[in-house]
């Protein structure tokens, strides 16, 4: 017998008609590239969107197509986000930071039509031009006064939205229509693409929503650092309306003091993002001797949260949610906050659960199987592969059979690549992705714990453990540190002797190489692609 309920689709236009109605005064803050800072309700939103969807009609877009965007985080991206998908069109964010190449084959393979610019990276699509499809038209995110001289055709945002009505008649869309587009970088091959659609996305944002209530109440001030270009901003652009919260983007500007004086300027509460962008902040907040106004929280994820840092921000009043997640999710899968029964545990004992990644969101199965393919126990200490199954999780890679058949299993699941363990309460502990994992004498060494435990020591300001092939051990680990201080570099026997207090002594790495700075990925990572090609002939010590 089936249930005698209404079956409205879900659709992400509602989220932020919702936003216009029941929160007018949430607030969406942009830092521009014009330079200046600017300000929008919700309901101010809710009607530019409804004017890009009439200029979209106007440039002939329609259900299916894929329009582009190359942008930071602020308001007209935002537009975008609920403009493109609220009429039937597919939003494909582009990672700016990808290579010439990368861009170019996702642009022709998501066979965009529109390819929206913020100025900044106008010189980049002037170096690309030529080699860019001859019928993707352009639109600078700007307005008239600020139109740059291009030597390609551009089209003005702000002329395109001037005139049109500002209410839309937003289609009834089958709920699985795709909304958005957004590619993984892949360090192998080319990239892939994660198609969600409004029932994925609307489903994130509400179990979002559940999981993170505390960040995201009414009224509540948050800073995505983490790029609307890139896994749509861990969904905070559709959570942050839904619940009331206002939005403050920080548009170009991600080094530590311009951050900390928006953060303090605009009274942040909660601010999300990659762990190197925190270092930045941290290092202003130590150079101020204060936490900005208001701050009382930060959402880490996109790759472990070294223990210093969350300690580092407890330890000032602000809590640590350490999130887990990947492009394919949508991206949320867990997140850490403190369960209310562990709140009086001491310090130390809470940090030890906050390192973990936390726990899963409604929605979001786990599961861990060894490498014959059998699922682990939850004790905390079976290792093995991470699959995930959900509402937001892809089933597959856009147009691409070969990338979706090695990624789902025959329970179809999808495979992270990521090795973990889960403890009996459902905490999920990243021991590393796989292609990260130290293969030493037939056992594993965990490159995530030595840096965590190296990032600690005083001297260190930031570090990355890498596996160097080894023709006794197979692999064995080599350190690379950047020192706080050039001039006097931490010492590698008091490393060691650090690492030796929690991991065994074949944990401890071989050798050490100092550097000035770790090389970062299009996603703000460390990149250990990039070290393991700079180190490709390194030789370790015993190893000649
Ligand atoms: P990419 O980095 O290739 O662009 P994603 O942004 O989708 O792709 O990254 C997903 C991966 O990032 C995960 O599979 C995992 O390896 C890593 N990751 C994300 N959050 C964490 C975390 N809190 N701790 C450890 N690793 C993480």
């Amino acid at each position: 017998m089936q249930g005698m309920m209404m079956n409205r689709p879900l659709s992400i236009i509602e989220i932020l008609a919702y936003a216009a109605e029941v929160f007018p005064s949430g607030e969406v803050v942009s830092v521009r590239c014009e330079g200046d800072r600017h300000r929008q309700s919700y309901p101010e939103t809710y009607a530019r969107a409804a004017q890009l969807a009439h200029a979209l009609t106007g440039l002939g877009i329609g259900h299916g197509d894929r329009v582009a965007t190359l942008a930071w985080n602020g308001y007209r991206h935002l537009e975008l986000y609920y403009g493109v998908s609220g009429m039937g069109a597919v939003c494909h964010t582009i990672n700016p930071r990808l290579s010439a190449e990368q861009m170019l084959y996702i642009i022709g393979h998501a066979e965009d039509k529109l390819l929206f610019t913020d100025l900044t990276f106008v010189p980049l699509i002037e170096a690309l031009k030529d080699h860019l499809p001859k019928n993707l038209r352009i639109v600078v995110m700007t307005d008239a006064a600020h139109m740059p001289d291009t030597s390609f055709d551009a089209l003005c945002y702000e002329d395109l939205l001037a005139g049109q009505p500002m209410a839309f008649d937003w289609p009834d869309l089958d709920e699985n229509t795709a909304a958005g587009l957004c590619y993984t970088s892949g360090t192998t091959g080319n990239p892939k693409g994660a198609l969600y659609s409004h029932r994925s996305t609307v489903l994130h944002a509400m179990s979002v929503s559940l999981a993170l209530r505390l960040s995201l109440a009414e009224g509540r001030r948050i800073l995505p650092v983490v790029p609307l270009f890139h896994v749509n901003a861990w969904g905070l652009p559709y959570a942050a309306p839904l619940n009331g919260a206002s939005l403050i983007f920080p548009g170009p500007a991600l080094d530590g003091p311009s951050l900390f004086q928006l953060m303090d300027s605009e009274r942040v509460f909660s601010a999300w993002g990659v762990p190197t962008v925190w270092l930045g902040l941290q290092g202003e907040i130590k150079a101020q001797g204060r936490n900005p106004e208001g701050f009382g929280e930060v959402v880490i994820g996109g790759s472990a949260a070294p223990r210093a840092m969350i300690e580092a921000f407890e330890t000032s009043g602000v809590s640590v949610c350490h999130a887990w997640g990947m492009t394919e999710m949508s991206p949320v899968g867990t997140q850490g906050h403190l369960p209310a029964h562990l709140s009086d545990l001491p310090f130390k004992e809470q940090m030890d659960v906050k390192q973990l990644q936390g726990r899963r969101l409604f929605g979001v199965d786990l599961k861990i199987t060894g490498e014959d393919g059998t699922r682990q126990p939850r004790d905390g200490t079976s290792v093995g592969e991470l699959f995930v199954r959900g509402n937001t999780v892809v089933s597959g890679y856009f147009n691409n059979p070969e990338a979706t058949e090695a990624a789902i299993d025959d329970e179809g699941w999808f495979g992270t690549g990521d090795i973990a363990t889960i403890t009996p309460e459902g905490f999920l502990s990243i021991q590393d992705r796989s292609k990260d994992l130290i293969k030493s004498g037939g056992e594993w060494i965990s490159s995530i714990d030595i840096e965590n435990i190296v990032m600690a020591h005083p001297g260190v300001a930031s570090c990355a453990v890498i596996a160097i092939p080894h023709p006794k051990w197979d692999e064995r680990p080599l350190l690379c540190v950047v020192p706080a201080d050039k001039d006097a570099p931490p010492d590698k026997a008091e490393l060691d002797a650090l690492v030796l207090e929690h991991m065994a002594s074949w944990q401890v790495p071989d050798a050490m190489e100092l550097l000035d700075e770790l090389p970062l990925t299009a996603t703000g990572k460390v990149s250990k692609l990039t070290l393991r090609q700079t180190f490709a002939d390194y030789v370790l010590p015993d190893a000649g």
